[in-house]
């Protein structure tokens, strides 16, 4: 085995008590050089709504969709956006890179234990017909996903947006699963890659109220 993103041979050693636990067994693939360039998010010290680190009250954009909506999502995060982070996340998205999509599988399977059925936000398409892959499921496919949200074609990646235009995107998500589909589901977890402003993350919570889904909503991105 080699490391995902510098392709230096790997030494794997499971420690005794992961061998005896319950919880499923996921190789590293990222070496400890490479993991050591990512900031991992100290959970004590978060905005209680949206995770992001460093903060102790609700951060100003969870007030503004407190304000706007009367909610604040509550999500978790595994890493801060740094930029090791920023560079990775170009080599994987935007070069097109994925045998990346595995450099965070151990961190995401913990971030997304027991907290219900995991709703993925798939790439719009558009998008996965340029890259040939969803950025998404790519991350999170070694979970038990639930595809239910469909992304229409937007004007332009979230990405390329300044802070005020991505607040103002308009709706792009319709839910595809019926009622009674949603009606037997008590917890959804949004997962995503990215919170930035919780736009997109906002917007798919909608889109599933919208279908007449009222148990409660979470999320979990793999970077605050
Ligand atoms: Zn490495
Ligand atoms: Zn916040």
């Amino acid at each position: 085995m080699r490391c995902c993103l510098c392709q230096r041979p790997l030494t794997q050693s499971w420690s005794l008590k992961l061998l005896l636990s319950a919880e499923p067994l996921v190789p590293p693939s990222l070496c400890s050089e490479c993991r050591g360039g990512f900031t991992v998010i100290d959970q004590e010290n978060i905005c209680a709504g949206c995770g992001r680190p460093l903060v102790d009250r609700l951060c100003s954009d969870c007030q503004y969709w407190q304000q706007r909506d009367g909610i604040s999502l509550h999500n978790r995060a595994v890493y801060h956006y740094n930029d090791n982070l920023k560079d990775l996340m170009h080599q994987y998205k935007a070069v097109g890179d994925y045998r990346l999509h595995v450099a965070f599988q151990s961190d995401l399977m913990g971030l997304c234990r027991r907290v219900g059925r995991l709703v993925p936000l798939t790439t719009e398409p558009e998008h996965f017909a340029r890259r040939g892959f969803d950025p998404v499921l790519g991350l999170f496919g070694h979970l038990p996903l639930w595809p239910c949200l469909a992304k229409g074609n937007t004007d332009q990646p979230q990405a390329r947006k300044k802070r005020g235009a991505r607040l103002r995107t308009p709706q792009s998500f319709t839910c595809t699963a019926t009622l009674s589909e949603l009606q037997r589901v008590k917890h959804i977890c949004l997962v995503d890659d990215l919170y930035t402003t919780g736009t997109t993350l906002h917007h798919a919570a909608a889109a599933l109220r919208d279908a007449g889904y009222r148990g409660q909503i979470t999320s979990r991105t793999l970077i605050r």
